[in-house]
């Protein structure tokens, strides 16, 4: 086990140039078993080669968090725009209003995917 002053994910590393995340697992073919991989082998990482550092749990938990947003946005556009092709399938075509709607929908997430930061990057600056 790596020490390291706060305290880590057993098996899960990063790379803090470029995001890149890996959890080392084990599995034992015997029984089917997975674990992490706790060795403190060094692992550089595949895209540029910089040492990959291990994942400290505050770090882990707000990912989680950011993911947790993420899906509850997706889920909420996507009954947003299930109600307008309802519309659209019902009438043929959609209202000034929910045309705006629909527009508003798409920018609103091409603004979201456009401020999606790199896994972990800003954390480990
Ligand atoms: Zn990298």
């Amino acid at each position: 086990m790596i020490m390291t002053e706060t305290p880590t994910v057993p098996g899960e590393f990063c790379c803090p140039e470029c995001g890149f995340v890996v959890v080392k697992s084990i599995l034992y073919a015997e029984n089917g078993a997975v674990a992490r991989d706790t060795t403190d082998r060094m692992e550089l990482c595949p895209n540029d080669g910089t040492i990959l550092r291990p994942v400290a749990y505050a770090d882990a938990l707000d990912e989680a968090r950011h993911e947790a947003c993420r899906m509850g946005a997706r889920a909420r556009i996507g009954e947003q725009m299930e109600v307008l092709l309802h519309n659209l399938l019902v009438r043929g075509r959609l209202s000034g209003h929910e045309k705006t709607a629909a527009e508003n929908i798409v920018k609103d997430w091409e603004q979201r995917v456009a401020n999606e930061r790199p896994y972990r990057k800003q954390e480990q600056a």
